[in-house]
């Protein structure tokens, strides 16, 4: 049976006022969460809910106002999660086989043998002949799969995912999604998927939990009962696939519908 990797309960993040006189700002309450081992959850919501926020205190990178998370290791947070944060935050002064190898270079591998692991997953990631190559010099696509090969090779069994695919055009995005599957499905990891975006939530999760703003909760969650391996261009197509997406994009709808 599948255990438990990672548990928040009543957690809650508020913000400090941004000046003198200001207001707070109440970005989450009452988060209950869990993701259990291998699972593949995606987390949905508008703008501002709370979801980078949420990733944060998951990650150990921030402290919440009230609640706790726990990994069902024991162990603690930083060190054993893995994250990739919205932006792709390449090192402009690395090339590609230098910033995939932070890495394994952050759990204290030398630079050599940092390299040597990064280079045996150049091809498993869609970088191959391009180890040398500075980010400035390749596709947006290709660095969001030099971020998420570094981000694997933090070798973490839990990895967080802030909306990784979002800025790239439709068809590098579908790419990308598939490539994430296959690779968690070889790799046994457990992962927390933030995205705005329907139906990749559906295509990529075992559930989707929304979110609502203001401050930012769990408003439902969804099991998402399409058999894998779900093809991309086809799943959509699907009348299950439609009614999970109807269900979870009318009450989205209504939310930014109350959105001044
Ligand atoms: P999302 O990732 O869903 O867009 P965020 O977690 O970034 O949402 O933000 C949730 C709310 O908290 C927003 O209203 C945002 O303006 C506010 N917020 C985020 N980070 C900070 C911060 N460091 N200080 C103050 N307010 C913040
Ligand atoms: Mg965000």
């Amino acid at each position: 049976m599948a255990e438990p990797v990672l548990t928040a309960s009543g957690l809650a993040r508020t913000y400090p006022p941004a000046r003198a006189g200001g207001e707070e700002v109440a970005a989450l309450a009452g988060i209950d969460l869990q993701i259990m081992s291998g699972e593949l959850v995606s987390i949905i919501g508008p703008s501002g809910c709370g979801k980078s926020t949420l990733l944060n205190l998951l990650a150990g990178l921030d402290e919440p106002t009230a609640g706790s998370v726990a990994l069902g290791s024991g162990s603690p947070l930083l060190g054993s999660v893995a994250y990739m944060p919205q932006a792709d935050l390449l090192m402009p002064w690395r090339t590609v086989l230098d910033n995939a190898a932070v890495g394994p270079q952050l759990r204290g591998l030398s630079i050599g043998e940092a390299r040597e692991r990064a280079r045996a997953e150049l091809l498993r990631f869609g970088l191959d002949g391009f180890a040398d190559a500075w980010p400035s010099q390749i596709s947006g696509g290709m660095r969001q799969r030099t971020a998420l090969l570094r981000t694997f090779l933090t070798d973490c069994d839990v990895m967080l995912l802030d909306e990784p695919f979002g800025a790239l055009d439709a068809l590098t995005r579908q790419d990308m999604q598939e490539r994430l599957v296959e690779l968690w499905a070889a790799e046994g990891k457990s992962i927390l998927f933030v995205t705005h975006d329907v139906e990749e939530a559906l295509f990529l999760g075992d559930r989707v939990v929304r979110m609502t703003p203001r401050p930012g909760r769990i408003a439902d969650e969804v099991a998402v009962d399409l058999p894998r391996p779900r093809a991309a261009g086809v799943t959509d197509l699907e009348p299950r696939f439609i009614e999970l997406k109807r269900a979870l994009e009318e009450p989205l709808r209504a939310e930014e519908a109350r959105t001044p």
